[in-house]
């Protein structure tokens, strides 16, 4: 572990740039804070709960050309930008760090894996900000995912008075911080730290996943999708700012006389089009089906298929996103009070 004063930690992200690294972090863009590059002499925003949108996707881009497509030539090319060099996630929070380490990575990295997430995968270092404060929605203590990790990250920040206590986790953290003289924490140090920490916890809400998954197998048919789906108003926005999801479409396009691309974009299970097959049928055409579809998915079939936790961070951002003020702990709530109502 290390210590960083605060008003020294604009030297170490221009070291990072001056090491040609390419610096992303949060930024208030007109009253939202945002993952974006941060340019020369630019610092990031320190001062906010959580970013609106998880990092993802600086790992797997809204919109990407996978493959170009010549016809004439019976040619096709893969295409990306796997050359972008190395890249620094800054300022993290711990809950979308684990849905990168344990959802993306699991999706993406599994055979056969995908090489434009791998790509980016291997030239990102990634710098967890652990949390302070959480919001009314957070609930990461309930997931293990925050509001500081264990393991998982390259360097992890606690802000512990006007300064930074640095903890390193692998050595291309250890190589973030070559040429710079820091000190070692004092035990003071290192117990103010966890002092931060537990306070962020307690004050975090709880909501009560264990067991979640055995109840709901017997849900399907019950009237509570029907219920909770009256207020959806099917944006997507929970599935776009959710760090776990991954959903995606393919669309090929015509770029010019001669020349194709296949795109790759995010897509969304509450999206009516999301299962539309060929000939117009969609299987999940009611709107209840689909948001039962992401609700079985975070709490169930994810488990089924990949073992390990819920396929939820309590990053909050789905409660806070949603139009229909649709809770995922409320959610949560009402499924667990329908233990022994089986399909009634
Ligand atoms: S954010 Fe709310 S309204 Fe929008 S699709 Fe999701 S559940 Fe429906
Ligand atoms: S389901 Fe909601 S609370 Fe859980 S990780 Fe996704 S956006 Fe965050």
């Amino acid at each position: 572990m290390k210590i960083i004063p605060e008003n020294k930690l604009a030297d170490l992200i221009n070291k990072w740039r001056s090491d040609a690294r390419h610096v992303i972090g949060p930024k208030n863009v007109h009253g939202d804070i945002v993952f974006e590059t941060l340019e020369k002499d630019e610092q990031p925003c320190l001062d906010f709960l959580n970013t609106a949108l998880p990092p993802k996707e600086f790992l797997f881009p809204m919109r990407e050309t996978i493959l170009n497509f010549v016809p004439k030539e019976d040619e096709w090319t893969p295409f990306t930008n796997l050359n972008e060099g190395n890249i620094v996630l800054f300022g993290i929070r711990a809950c979308d760090v684990t849905g990168i380490n344990l959802f993306l990575d699991q999706l993406f990295l599994s055979d056969p894996p995908d090489p434009y997430y791998g790509a980016r995968r291997k030239s990102a270092a990634i710098v967890v900000l652990a949390c302070e404060e959480p919001d009314e929605y957070c609930f990461c203590p309930s997931c293990n995912s925050g509001p500081a990790l264990a393991t998982g990250f390259d360097l992890q920040l606690i802000h512990i008075g006007d300064e930074y206590l640095v903890q390193i986790g692998s050595p291309a953290g250890e190589r973030l911080l070559n040429g710079l003289q820091l000190e070692t924490p004092s035990m003071d140090q290192v117990g103010l730290k966890n002092y931060v920490i537990d306070e962020c916890r307690k004050k975090c809400r709880k909501v009560e996943l264990e067991g979640v998954e055995e109840i709901i197998k017997d849900l399907w048919e019950d009237e509570i999708w029907k219920e909770v789906s009256n207020y959806c108003i099917r944006c997507g926005g929970c599935n776009f700012v959710c760090p776990t999801c991954y959903c995606f479409d393919m669309n090929d396009r015509v770029v010019s006389s001669g020349h194709s691309q296949r795109m790759r974009t995010w897509d969304s299970c509450l999206l009516r089009g999301f299962t539309r097959m060929a000939g117009g049928v969609i299987s999940r055409d009611d709107k209840f089906t689909r948001l039962r579809q992401r609700f079985y998915h975070k709490l169930l079939f994810w488990k089924e298929k990949w073992g390990g936790p819920h396929a939820c961070t309590g990053c909050g951002r789905c409660s806070r996103v949603c139009p229909g003020f649709i809770d995922f702990g409320e959610v949560v709530e009402k499924i667990k009070s329908r233990a022994g109502h089986a399909d009634t």
